[in-house]
This record gives C-alpha cells, structure tokens and sequence, in this order.
C-alpha cells in the first residue's frame, strides 16, 4: 500500500547562516503562532483542494519531516497542537518516522520533551562543521561540544535516530580540519550523515562578498572546486570505512537508517508540503504525477496560505524525473522498472544517452538493469542530469 509523507516547512531561525538564502529568516517568536496557524489551515483544506484536482491521496502517513529554518525553535505548546492537528487530519501511523530539523544549542528541554510526548522519532542535526572556527565564519551559535552534549542529550531523551550535517568546502576548511569533522562525526556514533559540498548563493551575505571579491565573512578562504570535490570524495570512503554507506549524492545511512522521508523524494513517492515555499508531489486518480507548491515569501504566506496552480506532469516530464531524481540514489534507475511505468520504446530512447555517459565514465551499469552514477557522475551530476532532459519525447 502506498503511503503518504508530509513535509513542514518552519523557516525561523536564531540567526542567519552567512551562506544561505533559502525562504527562512530570524523573526519574533510572536509570528510563530500566526504562521502555525496557517499551516494548519492548510493541513484542513487539503482534501478539498485534493478532490478539486483530482488527486488520489494515499490513506495513512508513514513520514513527517519538519525542515527549515531551525524547528525547534517553536515553542512546547505549538508542537503539541500541531501535532495533535497533524493526526486529527492524517491517519499517522504509530510507526511513522518523524524527523525534526534541529541546530545544535538551540533545543530548550522543554522542547525536548515536547519533541518526545509528539513521537518525534528523529532529529537532523545542522552541526555543518565540528570545528569551532569554521562553524562561528558561517555564522553558526554552536561549538563542537554543545553539539555533541545535544546528540547526547537527544538520545537519551529516546530519539536513537540521529544524523548530522556537515559541509565540505566552508572558509578556511582544509583536508585537515576536514578529517576532524569526520572523525568526530564518527565517534559521535549516530547512523546517518549528511554531507554537502557548499553552494554560496550569490543573493547571500557571503555570496555577494565573494563576487565583489571582499574578505568578510573569510570570503577569501573559501576552497575552489577542486579541492571541495576532494573534500566531498574522501568522505565518502571514510564514512563507508565507519559503516555509514552512501545511498544518495549527500546521504549516508547504516543498514536500515535511510531516511524514509527524504527516499519518496528521489523514488518518486507521494508527499505533501505544507507551508513556506513546501512542493508537494502526489498522482491524480488516473496516475499521472501532479506537483505544486507555495510561496517563498513571508508575508504573502500569511496573508494568503495556501498551494500556488497544480502542474500535471506529462509522460516525458515524468520520464525525465524518473532519471535525474532516480539517478541521486547509489541503487540508481533500474530499465526494466522504467519500461514497465513507460514503455520499452520511451527507454529505447534513452539508451544512446547511456551509452555515451558510460564511454565517459558518468554512469554504469549495476546487475546488467540499473543505471548508477560512478564517482565522478556523482561530482558532475547536474552535467549528468542535463543529458536526460534534451531527450525526444516520450510515446
Ligand atoms: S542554513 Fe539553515 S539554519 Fe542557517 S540560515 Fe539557512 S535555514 Fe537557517
């Protein structure tokens, strides 16, 4: 039986990261209510929205992930009444796992419990980096050990699953201090990781500084491509020599603790995303995908909660996505899979695409049906998934 995922988006946060940009912000906790609010207006009128266009949505929900932003910096009561409206609205299944965004030194024990009493089963941490220099030049409030007292903390409050971020290529980071990260990554002990090679948008604080080649914020010390990729690519073997394997581009998991949530985004499950800038894929009655979204911006959010026009995807969009979304994962795009949802002629297709990703080493083949990036597909994946989206149409 198909299941449902649900995605919270909770974009406040205690300060603003020097590299990011995304629709999050530090606003006063008095907005927190109101936007709460919202989204739960939102969680009510789904299923009408959902008849309207003719989406079939699965029954019970086995994944919720509030993301952001920093979470938990909602107050205990607006997480026990949004859960508690969660469930009213959703058949949320007792062994759900429900993740919860968190940054390090900014979960007050009352939320803590609360994140216990609501069955949160998970929490990411946004650690980015385990050394202290590199985490205050991006802007972070957290030390090493305020990060590893709350991993500690968390899991001794019951929430065993536990995974951490870092980023590879922040200012002044070397292969060094790289290692340092890792290693007490590893010894932290928690069984996913998530590691991200940095993307500096230029609209933030730190990307404006870099195009006018300024030094604040170490601007100067951030690494080139280069060594970023090396960052990116020993931590792949180191993590795998501590048993936490790469199943997706950033995403490393012991056996068993891939996130459940994050898979229906690449395998192409339906999910539902509620509040600021959330997209939410989900399948009309007769099958076809159907996306839609919300707006990035704050204040029209509240003025107006609510989901921006549904796209139906046709046949070729959805084949598209089947390869670059399929192709994030280690497992990759199995052919036969793809002929049986399309048809042999719509892969046919696709095959002299394959053939020359091979001959340059982008992909491979896994058990003779599975499409797979190789190491070096995985550093130039948008590359990779740009092939597949000048393809002719599907049947
Ligand atoms: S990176 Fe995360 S915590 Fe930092 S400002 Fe952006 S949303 Fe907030």
């Amino acid at each position: 039986m198909e299941m449902l995922g649900l995605y919270l988006s909770v974009p406040f946060c205690r300060s603003k990261c020097t590299y990011c940009n995304f629709s999050s912000g530090v606003f006063p906790a008095s907005y927190h209510e109101r936007y709460i609010s919202c989204i739960e207006s939102d969680l009510r009128s789904i299923g009408r929205h959902a008849g309207k266009w003719g989406v079939q949505l699965p029954q019970a929900v086995d994944s919720i992930y509030l993301g952001g932003g920093t979470p938990s910096l909602l107050s205990p009561a607006l997480f026990r009444r949004l859960f508690t409206n969660l469930r009213r609205e959703f058949a949320v299944l007792p062994t759900a796992e429900i993740t919860v965004e968190c940054a390090p030194g900014q979960i007050e024990p009352a939320v803590l419990e609360a994140l216990g009493e609501c069955g949160v089963s998970r929490i990411s941490f946004g650690v980015q980096s385990f050394v202290d220099s590199e985490a205050k030049a991006i802007g972070r409030l957290h030390n090493r050990a305020v990060a590893l007292e709350d991993i500690r903390r968390v899991q001794n409050a019951g929430i065993v699953d536990v995974s951490v971020d870092l980023i590879a290529g922040l200012p002044g980071q070397t292969l060094d201090t790289w290692y340092e990260s890792l290693n007490v990554l590893a010894e932290s002990g928690v069984d996913h990781a998530s590691i991200y090679m940095l993307e500096v948008d230029d609209e933030s604080r730190l990307g404006r500084e870099m195009l006018v080649n300024g030094g604040r914020y170490r601007a100067k010390e951030v690494p080139g491509d280069d060594l970023i990729a090396d960052l990116y690519t020993e931590a792949i073997v180191f993590l795998a020599g501590q048993g936490l394997t790469q199943y997706e581009i950033s995403n490393f998991a012991r056996p068993e603790c891939e996130s459940r949530h994050n898979l229906k985004y690449w395998r192409r499950e339906p999910y539902l995303g509620f509040g600021l800038d959330a997209h939410s894929m989900v399948r009309t009655h007769s099958g076809a995908a159907m996306r839609f979204g919300t707006t990035g911006d704050f204040d029209a959010y509240l003025e107006n909660p609510g989901w921006n026009e549904p796209h139906r995807l046709d046949r070729e969009e959805e084949m598209e996505e089947a390869w670059f979304l399929g192709l994030r994962l280690n497992e990759g795009v199995s052919l036969g899979a793809l002929r049986r949802e399309f048809s042999a002629s719509a892969v046919r297709e696709f095959l002299s695409t394959i053939t020359e990703l091979e001959e340059e080493n982008l992909v491979t083949f896994v058990d003779g049906d599975r499409v797979a990036l190789t190491a070096k597909g995985r550093l130039l994946s948008n590359e990779v998934f740009g092939r597949f989206l000048a393809e002719p149409a599907v049947a």
